[in-house]
């Protein structure tokens, strides 16, 4: 298995846990570009949203619902950004479907 995300929900590599369940594991991201930067990722290798099938419908939302729980538990209240960087031009890096959770300050947009 040579999926870095793959190795982390196996707990091969370190990362500081944040939350998880059976379906789902969430950890802080290794170069945080807000106060809080967390990934979601299903623990079913995905490579990306595009890659995503009709099965993965709920899963899908079970992903985000779980992004939403963690920012209020977070208690972003000011707000936070949800983003799933998809392909080379949307900058995805990690072959591993994640959701980034990005708050605790005040994010610009259009993103660049
Ligand atoms: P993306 O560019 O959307 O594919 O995002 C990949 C994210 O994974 C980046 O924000 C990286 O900082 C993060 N990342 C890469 N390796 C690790 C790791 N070992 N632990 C935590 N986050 C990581
Ligand atoms: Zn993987």
């Amino acid at each position: 298995m040579s999926c870095i995300f793959c190795k982390i929900v196996a707990g091969e590599i370190p990362s500081t846990a944040i939350y998880q369940d059976d379906r789902v594991y969430a950890f802080a991201d290794i170069g945080p570009k807000a106060p809080t930067h967390i990934l979601v990722v299903p623990r079913e290798h995905i490579a990306s949203i595009s890659e995503a099938g009709e099965g993965h419908r709920n899963l899908l939302g079970h992903l985000l619902f779980t992004a939403a729980q963690i920012a209020r538990d977070k208690g972003l209240h000011g707000g936070y950004r949800v983003v799933i960087n998809n392909g080379s031009d949307g900058g995805q890096t990690v072959d591993h479907l994640h959701l980034h959770l990005l708050g605790g300050r005040a994010l610009a947009w259009p993103p660049g």
